[in-house]
C-alpha cells in the first residue's frame, strides 16, 4: 500500500473567483454579442467582463472591482453596455 506523497491540498487560490472563470475575460468577444464592459482608466483599453444575458436591455447599477491586464491597473468601474459589431 502506497501513501500518496507530494499531494497537497489547494485552499485558497487568489486571481480567480470560485467558479473558476478568468475575470476580466480573456476570450476573444464575438460579433453580434454583447458584453458587459469597462474602460481601464489608465491605458484606456476596454475590458470584457462577461457576456451580457439581457443583451443590452437591462440596467446596471452595480460597480466592479477589476484589475486590468494589460497595465495592472486596479479601479473600481461602472459597467456599460456594449455590443461587438462586425467593423465592416
Ligand atoms: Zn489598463
Amino acid at each position: 500500500m502506497r501513501y500518496p506523497f507530494g499531494r497537497q491540498t489547494r485552499l485558497s487560490k487568489s486571481n480567480a473567483p470560485p467558479d473558476g472563470k478568468q475575470f476580466p475575460m480573456s476570450v476573444k468577444p464575438k460579433v453580434g454579442t454583447w458584453y458587459i464592459v469597462v474602460t481601464c482608466h489608465k491605458c484606456k483599453v476596454t475590458l470584457f467582463l462577461f457576456r451580457d444575458l439581457t443583451d443590452g436591455t437591462g440596467s446596471l447599477s452595480a460597480t466592479y472591482l477589476v484589475t486590468c491586464p494589460r497595465c495592472g491597473h486596479h479601479g473600481e468601474y461602472e459597467g456599460r453596455h456594449y455590443q461587438d459589431m462586425a467593423s465592416d
